[in-house]
């Protein structure tokens, strides 16, 4: 099958995962890919293939050179649940440049002028939205990729390469996607989640993140009595979210620039919390956004009184670059694959997380490969169908055994 055979029926499936679940899978619908992709995996003859009872989903090609290094595959099977996910109609089309009309009766049009994406694509086949839904490219390109792979590697018996571990994930989109994820079982020597957009791009640094809640306690009393006894919750969190540096706010920063985030404030007089995300590549600046954090809490308990301010800070997941830099060959690999295809390959910083970031601190050095998928989490997503082949030829080269 052709890779674009595979991407249209995977995207046919919805398989949006569910933030407001506590099971996993969040979602019941990602069972239906789940058991498609086991039994193609079957079909093609990988080996120990096993659906868990949690939705993850494994499959190995065994080493025809065991000298090789086992080598890790892996893709998400949800989708993000910010934008309907079915019914997906995709659209092919010859891209010729200009604006792209998905729906001539709702009148949903992609602007180049605002996607700057579409102007590498110029000449090239695009699969779209018809405006309603995503697409689905993140990550069911990558599946695509992944399982086109294999059905070339299968069908070439000759090729030398060293075991190769496959692994397609439930609910990355809702950040659990490494959770369960069983890295033993996997046994890859290192990994790639295949996740990414541009072809040309790999991605093995992201942010340092943790969550702050702070919980101001205040004292409520009638306005017209509380002259130096009334302390405004809402007001003491003002104070405490101005304490912040005023630029270190997503809305002001890009490339390697961290940041604060505040994402939630809500309270009365009596009570209030404010939370936040906090980001930075670098781990000393990381500590010291926590730190400042901290600083600020307890010069206005001083202020204000003992215990007026709870602040609790949880870290979330720390850069893979650490973890990645102890392997450098990952890297190197992949670059002379890309190289290879007759790519001029980017590596990028991530402004977020990925799984492949948690999996590295569980063991599995997993950097993060590109799809040609583009504009994910919304209705403008498309899929680049060149470069979804030419991930297939990087793939092969990054499998082969040197
Ligand atoms: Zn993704």
């Amino acid at each position: 099958m052709k890779v674009e055979e595979r991407f249209l029926r995977y995207v046919a499936l919805d398989t949006t995962s569910d933030e407001s679940s506590e099971s996993c899978p969040s979602s019941e619908r990602q069972w239906a890919l789940a058991k498609l992709l086991k039994q193609e995996m079957e079909e093609l003859g990988l080996s120990q293939v096993r659906l868990d009872a949690h939705c993850y989903l494994y499959g190995f090609i065994p080493a025809t050179d065991p000298a090789a290094p086992a080598i890790g595959l892996i893709a998400h099977m949800d989708t993000v649940d910010a934008v309907p996910g079915s019914p997906i109609h995709p659209r092919l089309l010859r891209y010729e440049g200009g604006d792209i009309e998905l729906n001539a009766e709702k009148g949903i049009v992609m602007k180049a002028k605002d996607f700057s994406c579409l102007s590498r694509c110029v000449g090239k086949d695009l699969i779209v939205t018809d405006g309603t839904t995503l697409l689905g490219a993140d990550d069911k390109a990558g599946v695509a990729e992944i399982m086109t792979l294999c059905e070339y590697v299968m069908a070439h018996p000759d090729m030398r390469h060293g075991k190769i571990c496959v692994g397609f994930t439930p609910d990355e989109e809702i950040g659990r996607g490494a959770d369960l994820f069983d890295v033993t079982g996997f046994g890859a020597d290192f990994a790639y989640t295949v996740d990414g957009g541009s072809a040309d791009e790999i991605e093995y640094e992201n942010f340092n993140a943790a969550s702050a809640r702070v919980l101001v306690h205040g004292f409520s009393i009638h306005p017209g009595s509380a002259k130096n006894k009334m302390r405004n919750a809402l007001r003491l969190g003002m104070e405490f979210h101005g304490m912040l540096p005023p630029n270190e706010i997503p809305e002001c920063t890009e490339g390697y620039e961290g940041f604060y985030h505040l994402n939630s404030f809500r309270g009365e007089e009596q009570e209030a919390e404010l939370r936040y995300i906090i980001r930075d590549h670098d781990r000393a600046k990381f500590a010291q956004k926590k730190e400042r954090m901290r600083s600020i809490a307890a010069y206005l308990n001083e202020k204000y009184g003992e215990n007026t301010f709870e602040l609790i800070l949880k870290d979330s997941y720390y850069n893979m670059k650490e973890k990645v830099q102890e392997k450098p060959y990952v890297i190197t690999r992949a670059l002379d694959a890309l190289r290879a295809c007759g790519m001029n390959p980017a590596c990028v910083p991530i402004r977020g997380g990925t799984d492949g970031a948690r999996l590295s601190f569980m063991g599995l050095v997993c950097p993060n490969l590109g799809t040609g998928g583009y504009n994910g989490h919304g209705i403008f997503e498309f899929a680049c169908l060149q470069e979804m082949q030419s991930m297939v030829e990087v793939l092969k080269k990054i499998v082969a055994a040197d």
